[in-house]
């Protein structure tokens, strides 16, 4: 029965919007059923709490909190707990839909969720943070479960964040619950790599795209963007490979030496700092400071900080013939066209970032077992699966003549799509 068109969704959130129209896009050139796209278009369950924090000086401020169940057809939802000034509903229905994408291509059972509370983390104490994190934890534990919803760290979230959401339902719930969070601290039901993973995958990435088409990283330069979780650990990953990483940046600004920038010197720095920022780096680091490391001069960009930077104003200063985003979302599809057209290839987010929730995986799998592995076997089972799905993706890109990101759309859809039909519609 051939079904008419459905109204297709559109967004004023540029992320959503993004997200729904590369949806529609994949769906259309797979010849996905209506049905199907009109299921897969929306989000199963969307959660918006308010969270009244007393602040330190004594007043009350309340915020927006959100958990968004995009699908939960392949399994829990998945997917991290954000901390942002620009987090809203939207947003997290971007970044859930995204999560179920990248949990069906990496191979792991499954759906996708995000979540996030609109708030300044860089401007609160940690007792502020702690009850702010508290407060939300209570409010969406009626939804939480190992086998329903299984958060993470994200964005300026990390392993604390995660134990005192852990410790609140589990004192809610009267016993420990260690398996509906991954991205805790290995002192705590943590595994070892976790904490690398997503940046070690990135890297991974990135080195399997030089190894394609036939590039030696020992002659390969790089800039990262971002000095997080994500930017750090893919920057050290690519030089201890050889690849000589010629700019890094954080909030205070990008870094650029044209010999090379030293990670290890930039990670003490990092540590040292009260924030945890690169702030002041130039002087120490032997390099100086630049615009944007976005337009810095190297052969690899990796876009590890937040989405949306690389967009219509910036796209055309960008010198990279390679792109490999660590970030979600940081290329608008118009800077995309504008990329396509002058030859730069992108390796998409939900492949290239995969490397975390595939390392939350593990972490949960040895949760639910209550056993430990060594880092040496996390690392290498990770890279492994990292390697496996970046050469399918090639591969079909080039079989089918679609550029990655599509490739990977349709790859992740088409494994969602067929669980969907084998369980039917009520999930
Ligand atoms: N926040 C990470 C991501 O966006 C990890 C999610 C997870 O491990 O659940 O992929």
């Amino acid at each position: 029965m051939k079904q008419k068109q459905q109204k297709r969704r559109k967004s004023s959130n540029v992320l959503l919007d993004t997200a729904l129209q590369e949806f529609y896009g994949a769906a259309d050139e797979m010849g996905l059923s209506e049905r199907l796209i009109s299921i897969l278009s929306h989000s199963e369950r969307r959660v918006h709490v308010s969270i009244p924090v007393e602040m330190d000086d004594g007043s009350v401020e309340v915020f927006d909190g959100y958990r968004v169940q995009h699908s939960t057809a392949l399994g829990p939802s998945k997917g991290g707990i954000r901390y942002d000034t620009e987090v809203d509903m939207d947003e997290c229905e971007a970044l859930a839909m995204l999560m179920t994408w990248k949990c069906s291509l990496a191979g792991i059972p499954y759906g996708g969720g995000k979540g996030g509370i609109c708030c300044d983390p860089l401007n609160m104490s940690k007792r502020e943070k702690e009850k702010l994190t508290r407060t939300y934890a209570a409010r969406i534990e009626p939804i939480l479960g190992r086998w329903s919803d299984v958060p993470a760290p994200d964005m300026n979230t990390s392993g604390q964040e995660m134990v005192w959401i852990l410790d609140t339902v589990s004192k809610m719930r009267g016993h420990l619950e260690p398996s509906i969070l991954t991205g805790k601290p290995v002192a705590f039901w943590g595994s070892r790599g976790r904490n690398e993973a997503t940046g070690r995958g990135v890297a991974t990435c990135g080195l399997e795209l030089m190894k394609a088409i036939g590039r030696n990283p020992d002659t390969a330069t790089a800039a990262v963007q971002g000095f997080g979780n994500v930017g750090s650990y893919t920057a050290k990953t690519l030089n201890d490979a050889g690849v000589k990483i010629v700019a890094i940046s954080d909030i205070t600004g990008s870094y650029y030496s044209s010999n090379g920038i030293d990670i290890r010197k930039a990670f003490e720095a990092v540590h040292k700092h009260p924030k945890k920022l690169l702030e002041g780096f130039d002087k120490i680091g032997n390099c100086e400071k630049i615009e944007n490391d976005l337009y810095a001069d190297a052969e690899f960009l990796f876009p590890c900080a937040r989405d949306g930077v690389i967009n219509r104003k910036t796209a055309g200063k960008i010198k990279a013939r390679y792109i490999i985003e660590g970030a979600n979302g940081p290329t608008t599809p118009d800077a995309e066209e504008i990329l396509q057209a002058s030859g730069v290839m992108i390796v998409p987010d939900f492949l290239a970032n995969s490397g975390g929730v595939i390392g939350s995986y593990f972490e949960w799998a040895q949760n639910l077992q209550g056993a430990f592995w060594s880092e040496e076997e996390y690392n290498s089972r990770l890279i492994h699966i990292m390697k496996g799905n970046f050469r399918r993706v090639w591969d079909y890109a080039e079989a089918k003549k679609v550029v990655m990101r599509r490739a990977a759309t349709m790859t992740a859809i088409q494994r969602v799509a067929d669980v969907v039909e084998m369980r039917g519609m009520f999930l």
